[in-house]
């Protein structure tokens, strides 16, 4: 989701006359865009921040302006913190870009924006994909109205809102006229989309019209949340063909008490039985998964209970992440917080077993022809071109530049644990 919003801040100062560069020296702008979901990702965009202070120093006249969720967090805040910072615009703010930066550059004040709006508007601007890329982004809802009790995002994203599906549907079909084949459809909870429009137009409904939009050949989308999947959404799996056959369905915990705690709203047995539907209706589906370790409270039993489920799913992928307290969450007023190194130790548990159902998981593959969208040149090897498979997978085989954005049929020689390796079929 940051991706894209960066992806629409460029593609609006485009319009306002800059262009991006490499060199942040050469830079007349710089715009920092942050996530504040965890402690992490807030030191992060901190160290950015303080690495542009010596160039200020230099060059006067530079922009500095910071946006997304830190911004939204901190407000006016930041100013305070940082004297050499122009600009501070919210998560709603970012479609009024152009108007602050031309403020700025006329009369050199410092602006700050961060008002919830109801109909965000942002949410409609069009960023083509850059250097020809066949894949693009879609923003089909924005914010959440879940409030898992660690997480910031529905104070920071504001309520949930949906996006006209006539307004979906005309950005997919211009981005498939600029060549583009996979549009992953993006959102904090995908599975309750339409949930805020009159009439009923669910995400299932919504996956069909995409369906059929010609020229797209793959439809991704993230993120679900396991308690809103409906039997009508696992089956687009099965009807819409051009839907790839992989699910990003965070768990976050194994234990039914965990999850109770979290305000998760479904049991492990709910998550269970969700995944066996999904390989029911689609047997090769791929799924990944995101995991907490060490949220308030939770037990070296109920630890294990995340652990026996891995065993049980044995996920192709997961994002796995030791609590991280948040301010203004539920769970920074819950008791019994769990230690630092047994956070570390539980984290590694977890990743070290995550690292052999991966392998095992792409090892399955080995052997079987798989449809490829080429998508560029391969980092590790100029003779080799990178992909990913319908299932996600990334994959790197010999090839030329004239097949990349073409999907093309390769045959799965060796699996690793983060790619494949292939050959032109
Ligand atoms: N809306 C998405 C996820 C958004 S955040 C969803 O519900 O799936 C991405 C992931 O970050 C979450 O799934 C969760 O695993 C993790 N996360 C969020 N807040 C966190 C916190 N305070 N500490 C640790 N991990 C967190
Ligand atoms: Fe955060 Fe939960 Fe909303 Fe995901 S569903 S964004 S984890 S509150």
């Amino acid at each position: 989701m940051n991706v894209h919003d960066s992806e629409q801040i460029m593609e609006l100062l485009k319009g306002s006359g800059y262009e991006t560069t490499k060199d942040t020296k050469k830079a007349d702008l710089v715009i920092i865009n942050t996530c504040s979901i965890r402690e992490k990702a807030e030191q992060k965009a901190h160290s950015e921040l303080g690495r542009f202070k010596e160039l200020k120093l230099k060059k006067p006249d530079l922009i500095i302006g910071i946006g997304g969720c830190l911004a939204q967090q901190l407000g006016p805040k930041f100013l305070r913190k940082a004297p050499h910072l122009d600009l501070v615009f919210g998560t709603h703010n970012i479609h009024r870009l152009p108007e602050m930066i031309r403020d700025i550059e006329n009369t050199r004040s410092r602006v700050v924006k961060t008002s919830f709006h109801e109909s965000v508007q942002s949410l409609g601007i069009l960023a083509l994909p850059r250097n020809g890329s066949v894949s693009a982004y879609v923003t089909v809802m924005q914010g959440c109205d879940n409030f898992c009790a660690y997480c910031v995002v529905p104070f920071l994203r504001g309520r949930e809102e949906s996006r006209k599906p006539q307004d979906i549907i005309s950005e997919v079909s211009i981005l498939a006229d600029h060549g583009v084949k996979e549009v992953t459809l993006l959102g904090q909870n995908v599975n309750s989309y339409g949930r805020t429009m009159s009439g009923c137009h669910d995400f299932s409904t919504l996956l069909n019209e995409v369906g059929r939009v010609e020229g797209i050949e793959r439809i991704r989308f993230t993120t679900s949340h396991p308690k809103d999947i409906s039997e009508n959404i696992i089956g687009c799996f099965a009807e819409v063909a051009n839907l790839c056959e992989h699910i990003h369905l965070p768990v976050q915990s194994g234990s039914n008490d965990v999850l109770k705690r979290m305000n998760r709203h479904y049991t492990r047995e709910d998550y269970l039985d969700r995944v066996t539907r999904l390989r029911e209706v689609c047997p090769g589906i791929s799924i990944t998964s995101d995991i907490i370790v060490g949220f308030p409270g939770e037990t070296e039993k109920e630890f294990q209970e995340t652990v026996d489920l891995m065993g049980e799913i044995r996920f192709d992928g997961i994002f796995s992440f030791k609590y991280s307290e948040r301010e203004g969450t539920a769970a920074i007023h819950f008791n019994n917080k769990v230690d630092e190194d047994v956070k570390s130790r539980r984290l590694q548990t977890v990743q070290s077993l995550q690292e052999t159902h991966s392998l095992e998981r792409n090892r399955v593959l080995e052997g079987s022809i798989e449809d490829v969208l080429v998508e560029g040149v391969s980092k590790n090897c100029r003779d080799d071109v990178m992909g990913r498979t319908r299932s996600n997978k990334i994959i790197n085989f010999k090839g030329g530049a004239d097949i990349i954005g073409k999907t093309v049929s390769v045959n799965i020689i060796k699996a690793y644990l983060h790619s494949l390796r292939g050959g032109l079929v």
